[in-house]
């Protein structure tokens, strides 16, 4: 089978990051991405997890405490484009992930927004180590996601050939608007 985007995207992390990394979870929600990252780095890595919502903190910290994962995850009930504040420049970060959109079984109507997440975005390619990745899920169905899908994509086809790859992973035959990943590696 052909995986869908959030299960293309678990894989590429799964093949990317090592134990130790420094890793960054950019849209923590109910945390199924932070975990995954959790196992992967390990007790001597770094998951920096970053949410505005209390709702989807408290959810996460719930579920590491539960699976012992705890340790190696730092939570911050804050925005992605405050990035720079948390994570010093000289940090190399293995990996990021980001799920656009609203928060599932949670408020609609906060969304990330595409002003923001291109500002995360550009912290943290600054910190993104050489052979890095950072992906980003891209729901844009619901009200206000086209408007940030156009934006992101715009974004990431304008990064320099020269020092990122930039691949977009999508079926082109599914009806609705199922999500679709962006992936970009750090040459
Ligand atoms: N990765 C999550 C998971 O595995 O459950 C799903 C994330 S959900 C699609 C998007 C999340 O982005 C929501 O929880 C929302 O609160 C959060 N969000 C919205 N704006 C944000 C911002 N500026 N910075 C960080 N998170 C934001």
């Amino acid at each position: 089978m052909i995986e869908n985007a959030l299960r293309y995207s678990h894989t590429l992390l799964k093949n990317t990051v090592v134990r130790g990394d420094k890793v960054i979870d950019a849209t923590v929600g109910n945390g199924g991405d932070t975990i995954l990252l959790a196992t992967l780095v390990g007790q001597t890595g770094t998951v920096y997890g970053f949410d505005i919502q209390e709702q989807a903190i408290q959810t996460t910290k719930e579920k590491l405490m539960l699976t012992g994962l705890s340790e190696q995850v730092e939570l911050y009930q804050q925005g992605h484009e405050t990035v720079a504040d948390i994570v010093p420049e000289k940090t190399e970060i293995a990996a990021a992930i980001f799920n656009l959109g609203y928060l599932p079984k949670g408020d609609k109507s906060i969304i990330t927004q595409g002003k923001t997440t291109i500002q995360s975005l550009n912290e943290i390619l600054l910190r993104l180590r050489k052979s890095g990745l950072v992906l980003i899920v891209v729901y844009y169905g619901h009200e206000g996601g086209k408007t940030e899908k156009e934006a992101v994509l715009t974004f990431a086809e304008q990064l320099p050939q020269e020092s990122f790859n930039v691949l977009q992973y999508n079926f082109i035959n599914q009806r609705n608007t199922p999500p679709f990943l962006l992936a970009i590696e750090k040459k």
